[in-house]
């Protein structure tokens, strides 16, 4: 059997009771070296075989699981966050099914989610925003026409984007379009690691600060009126705020 599984957004604790119950099993590992905290690999099984995706490609991730079910072993999958939340998990679940090789799919605690615990903010707020948005700016995967980021924010819901905080200066001139310059924004990087910082402004701001903070990427960037009122305030805290939480 192969094991899809949402590996958390990088504390090693914010694996499900089960994600762990089947990675301390697994003979085979497949992890997203790019951004699964390899600490997580701690808690594989002893002397299980451990491979970093990063350097491979859908063929040889797919004939590694092929083989490990060939010779009766299992395989954990890991995935960053949630395995269906830009996960590329789609091709290797067609791949599989092709083959006849049975799978499951155990999900995580995406960084969205993590992002709002680390930030101690509700996505939707009564009153602010009953929506969440979760996108990305076009990068080397095309984002359909109709879900551009002028055309979403038309909504003013509460909007989290990931895979863009290299590209925050324009997205947040367009954002600024429809929400209003004084709309709340915030960048979280590397959520629930160690090296986790925040930086809390608006969309008039929150680009130059992020610059300065020198984070390009690990980052989400969350906006919309759910960051709240007193939300200036609370932010000053910033990057002491982020240490202070674990
Ligand atoms: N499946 C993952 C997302 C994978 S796409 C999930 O559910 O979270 C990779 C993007 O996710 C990164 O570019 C970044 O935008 C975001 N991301 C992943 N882990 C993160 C973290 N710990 N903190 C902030 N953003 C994170």
């Amino acid at each position: 059997m192969i094991y899809f599984i949402g590996a958390g957004p990088g504390d090693v604790e914010l694996i499900t009771v089960k994600g762990q119950r089947l990675l301390k099993s697994c003979d085979v590992v497949v992890y997203a070296g790019s951004l699964v905290n390899p600490q997580i690999l701690k808690q594989a099984k002893h002397g299980a075989k451990i491979y970093n995706s990063a350097s491979m490609n859908l063929e040889e991730i797919i004939d590694v699981m092929k083989k490990a079910f060939e010779n009766g072993q299992d395989v954990a999958r890991l995935h960053t966050g949630d395995p269906s939340i830009y996960g590329a998990i789609r091709e290797q679940m067609e791949a599989l099914e092709g083959l006849n090789i049975p799978y499951e799919v155990i999900p995580g605690v995406s960084s969205f989610a993590a992002s709002s615990a680390v930030l101690k903010r509700e996505l939707t707020v009564p009153g602010k925003s009953q929506t969440v948005i979760l996108t990305r700016a076009e990068g080397r995967t095309p984002v359909p026409e109709e879900e551009n980021l002028k055309a979403l924010a038309q909504h003013k819901a509460t909007m989290v984007i990931f895979l863009s905080v290299d590209k925050i200066e324009k997205i947040a001139g367009q954002l600024a379009e429809a929400y209003g310059s004084h709309t709340p924004a915030a960048v979280v990087y590397k959520a629930t690691w160690d090296d986790q910082k925040i930086v809390c402004g608006t969309l008039a701001d929150i680009a130059a600060k992020v610059k300065k903070e020198g984070i390009n990427k690990t980052a989400l960037i969350l906006v919309g009126d759910f960051l709240g009122d007193e939300y200036e305030v609370s932010c000053l805290y910033d990057k002491h705020f982020s240490h202070g939480y674990r």
